[in-house]
């Protein structure tokens, strides 16, 4: 799968799924977890379904969403604590599903636990930052534009400027164009599987209703038809 996200491996990223099985690891766990106190029922199952759609086990979901936390039954005693929890990987899950590719999806569950560590994001202003928009960080994260998510999410959670913002630029006035050239050049291209089916289908989608992309598209598809 193709993205624009640059976050490269890191050690914490784990290795392919087919070395760790995390579901089953979790799944080992979890009577004993459960057993403990069933509040945490809740949280594990939406853990264990961030897992299984990252390829992460445990302990390398909880590092890379730069959780401390280690101890369940320290947890258990605070529900409303378990309830912020809950809320925060919910919306990492809904954010990560977007996407498609175990690179992507790791990408977005990065990018969107960088943004809520900013002193001024708590969880239900990470879900307004991600929905905030003509063209929201999320639907932005469905066209494969993981990085012009994360900088939309971060003006609209006022922890980044705006362009116009920053002062006079050459593009003040334009239209936006939601998609990148890479991207856009992948679409118009042969190679458009890469972008992953439901990808491709949502960037068909918002060009229907978005004139700037459709004409950056179809200058492309041109731009293409004349080289060949
Ligand atoms: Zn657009």
């Amino acid at each position: 799968m193709i993205s624009d996200d640059q976050d490269g491996p890191d050690e914490t990223d784990g290795g392919p799924a087919t070395k760790h099985n995390p579901v089953q690891e979790l799944t080992e766990v979890r009577p004993l977890l459960a057993e403990q106190d069933e509040r945490l029922v809740g949280l594990i199952d939406i853990a264990e379904r961030l897992q299984e759609i990252t390829g992460w086990d445990r302990d390398q979901l909880l590092d890379n969403i730069g959780c401390d936390e280690r101890n369940p039954s320290e947890l258990a005693d605070d529900p409303a604590k378990i309830q912020r929890c809950e809320s925060f990987l919910a919306t990492l899950l809904d954010a990560a599903a977007r996407v498609e590719g175990q690179g992507s999806r790791r990408g977005v569950v990065k990018r969107c636990a960088r943004l809520s560590k900013a002193e001024t994001v708590d969880v239900d202003g990470l879900v307004a930052a991600l929905s905030h928009g003509k063209v929201s960080a999320l639907e932005y994260f469905e066209l494969g534009e993981i990085a012009s998510g994360e900088r939309v999410a971060r003006v609209a959670a006022g922890i980044a400027l705006a362009a116009q913002q920053i002062g006079p630029s050459p593009y003040d006035g334009l239209p936006t164009v939601h998609l990148s050239l890479p991207r856009i050049d992948i679409y118009v291209g042969k190679e458009r599987g890469l972008l992953g089916e439901r990808t491709a289908a949502n960037i068909a989608a918002h060009i229907k209703g978005c004139k700037a992309c459709e004409t950056a598209v179809e200058t492309r598809r041109q731009a293409l038809l004349n080289s060949n």
